[in-house]
């Protein structure tokens, strides 16, 4: 007998073969599915007794005759009868295609699931398919089926002893590395590896005088059992492990797992393994598997899970995660979303209760799945809340504390004056280690945060919790970071002050893109002569844009700005000052003298001035108080050079700002060879 099949458009096969360009091997899962369906129906009518027969063995076989060019996928399931076929196989429904083609023809997974092509997408690899089928029927006629790839097919009785389908594909001749075992080989364990029905492909292969041959046993190349599906009470760590490696054979160990078995409101089983991330370097995605009632679906879950749990390994299986479906429908579907928060959930429930049952083996393995946990609380606000009770601090004595339990501890010493909590932290203790001594020595804790994503952390932490500030330790002198009471001014003069701000401006090397400020403040005695910072916000500004790009890139083109700190109670700075005074004053008093007249005059002239518009102000008045202003600036300049060739000759402030630069690593290139060469001059005596 013949018949056409009942489609829609002409003819579906062009379309098939034209249109899946990608994705061409998941015909084999499809193949393999429906033969595992249709065992599993099998075993269901069995178990209920409305079949009655002998089940035998039920595995799944694949096999491949090179010579007759065929793949033939059997099973022993229920078959089908010549109705089954009519109905289930030759009509397809197949309307609105064009449309849906052109809009999903990189997704194979959309055009097969939308027009129920699952066994049609054989004719992606095959141009002719056989069906050789035998219902488990009592009395019914095996039949044979064939299409050529039109829509044209033949259907005829045949004889066939055993129960079960044969799938026959002819694979068509661009595609004969079908027929290649090792390809198939490949595509099993890609696709069908948990399924729930043995799949055998040949016969397990043992050496025999230096050669591969065939046993008598059966390959099966999947795990009907895998550990999602079974009771975690019934398994140990060691299964959990030995899981992990069938996944990624390759893989270190994880940090530990967490078993998820949901029956309400939707079906979900899985088990996710949380890997070791020190760094970005770290961040696989891609790693978590999705199945759907343990078919192999996806390795690509972005958009089914919130992204950072992508960074986890394992699978999820769920058969409320449409199997043959495109991406953007898994994203708007409704399970899928719940699933996701559902998911995000169990990862926070999970790490709470380790949390609280075991805090030494979470700080333990703190270290490791920082990075994780961060990366959740930035991009998941629900995650942020739940993590908010077990995300770490650790200082630079290697303790680590919550937030709650730092704030605590800190809270005395580190309180400044309108009652923030000041966190102090370094990104690099070493680099900044005069810095984090300083803090010590002042009996503040400093906290390590040196994560690539530790800017954004304070920046959210910082947002939640109106009164607490982070501050680097290299942010201001010490006796500024935290700010207690106003503190007592310098007691230079204003012309004293003028003259330091020369003296180290003028010597200070020239470094691309980045700007000093000089500044004054009584760091006490014994601390250094000149300390380099740079202000919280600006760095961090700095910080962002850096990582964000275009957004903050007014900020990233901006300069640096440093504060360089002369600590006016250093002996050092106190013997500058005086033999600049002893050395200059005699040509600059003169000059300061003049300028402090000038400055007089012009307050006085401001005075006169104040209730006056401009347009009401003579011109000759106006020119005479631009005069003194003119001069008043020449002044100010003759005074700098007198001090700067000053300092040019005093190998000391040299020194000074180059041992303060070297401090904070910034001292590079000609500059650092030059201090290098110095230093030696200044140890010849
Ligand atoms: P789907 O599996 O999504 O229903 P398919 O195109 O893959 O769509 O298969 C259509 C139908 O053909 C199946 O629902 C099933 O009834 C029948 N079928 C396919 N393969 C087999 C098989 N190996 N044994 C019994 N029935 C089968």
């Amino acid at each position: 007998m013949k018949g056409t099949i009942g489609v829609t458009t002409d003819n579906i096969f062009p379309v098939i073969k034209k249109f899946l360009y990608s994705d061409h091997e998941i015909f084999l899962r499809e193949i393999v599915s429906n033969a595992v369906d249709a065992t599993q129906k099998l075993k269901t009518l069995s178990s209920v007794g409305e079949y009655k027969g002998e089940l035998g063995e039920l595995k799944v076989k694949v096999s491949v005759d090179k010579a007759a060019g065929t793949l033939t996928i059997s099973d022993r399931g229920i078959g089908m009868t010549s109705e089954d076929i009519d109905k289930y196989i030759n009509q397809i429904a197949f309307s609105g295609a064009t449309e849906f083609l052109e809009k999903y023809k990189n997704d194979a997974n959309a055009i097969i699931g939308h027009f129920g092509l699952g066994f049609y997408s054989a004719f992606m690899v095959a141009k002719q398919v056989d069906i050789v089928t035998k219902s488990y029927k009592d009395g019914a006629k095996a039949v044979k089926w064939s299409c050529d790839g039109t829509p044209d097919y033949t259907i005829e009785e045949i004889d066939k002893a055993d129960r079960g389908t044969d799938i026959v594909l002819h694979i068509d001749d661009d595609n004969k590395d079908f027929l290649e075992d090792s390809k198939i080989s490949f595509l099993l364990n890609k696709y069908c590896k948990f399924l729930p029905v043995e799949i055998v492909f040949g016969k397990k292969k043992e050496w025999k005088d230096g050669k591969q041959v065939d046993t008598d046993e059966d390959n099966v190349v999947n795990d009907v059992n895998p550990a999602w599906v079974r009771k975690p009470a019934d398994l140990k760590d060691e299964d959990y492990d030995k899981f992990y490696r069938e996944l990624y054979p390759m893989a270190e160990s994880p940090l530990f797992h967490i078993h998820l078995n949901v029956d309400f409101p939707f079906h979900l089983t899985g088990i996710l393994y949380f890997p070791k991330i020190k760094s970005n370097m770290d961040l696989q995605r891609n790693k978590i598997q999705l199945y759907c009632n343990q078919v192999f679906v996806t390795d690509s879950v972005e958009g089914i899970v919130p992204e950072f749990l992508t960074l986890l390994h394992g699978v999820i299986d769920s058969p409320d995660i449409p199997l043959n479906v495109s991406r953007s429908y898994l994203q708007a579907d409704s399970n899928v979303k719940k699933i996701s928060s559902h998911i995000t959930k169990k990862v926070a429930d999970s790490l709470e209760d380790l949390f609280k049952k075991d805090r030494k083996a979470f700080e333990e393995k703190w270290d490791n799945m920082r990075l994780f946990i961060v990366y959740g609380m930035l991009s998941e606000e629900k995650f942020y809340d739940r993590a908010a009770k077990f995300n770490l601090f650790k200082n630079t004595e290697g303790k680590y504390f919550t937030l709650d339990e730092y704030k605590e501890k800190v809270k005395d010493a580190q309180t400044d004056k309108d009652g923030n909590l000041v966190i102090l932290y370094t990104n690099n203790e070493n680099e900044q280690h005069s810095y984090v001594q300083a803090a010590k020595d002042k009996g503040y804790d400093v906290i390590v945060l040196d994560g690539q994503l530790d800017t954004h952390l304070v920046n959210a932490v910082e947002q939640k919790n109106e009164k607490i500030r982070f501050t680097r330790v290299d942010a201001d002198v010490v006796e500024r970071l935290i700010a207690k009471e106003d503190l007592d001014k310098s007691v230079l003069t204003k012309n004293q002050q003028e003259a330091l701000t020369s003296v180290f401006q003028s010597q200070l090397p020239k470094i691309d893109k980045t700007n000093f400020i000089v500044d004054f403040e009584n760091l006490g005695k014994d601390q250094q002569p000149v300390v380099i910072t740079q202000a919280e916000f600006m760095r961090r500004m700095k910080e962002m844009s850096a990582v964000n790009g275009g957004m903050m890139g007014f900020y990233g083109e901006m300069p640096d700005s440093y504060s360089l700190v002369v600590n006016t109670a250093n002996p050092l700075i106190e013997d500058i000052l005086k033999d600049e005074e002893s050395k200059c004053n005699a040509e600059v008093e003169p000059l300061n003298k003049e300028r402090q007249e000038l400055d007089d005059k012009m307050t006085a002239w401001n005075t006169a001035h104040k209730d006056a518009k401009d347009a009401d102000i003579p011109q000759a008045e106006k020119d005479e108080k631009k005069k003194m202003q003119d001069r008043a600036d020449e002044l100010k300049k003759n005074v700098e050079s007198i001090v700067s060739k000053y300092a040019a000759d005093n190998k000391q402030v040299r020194q000074i700002i180059d041992l303060a630069l070297l401090s904070n690593n910034m001292l590079k290139g000609e500059a650092l060879s030059s201090f290098v060469k110095r230093s030696f001059e200044l140890l010849k005596k």
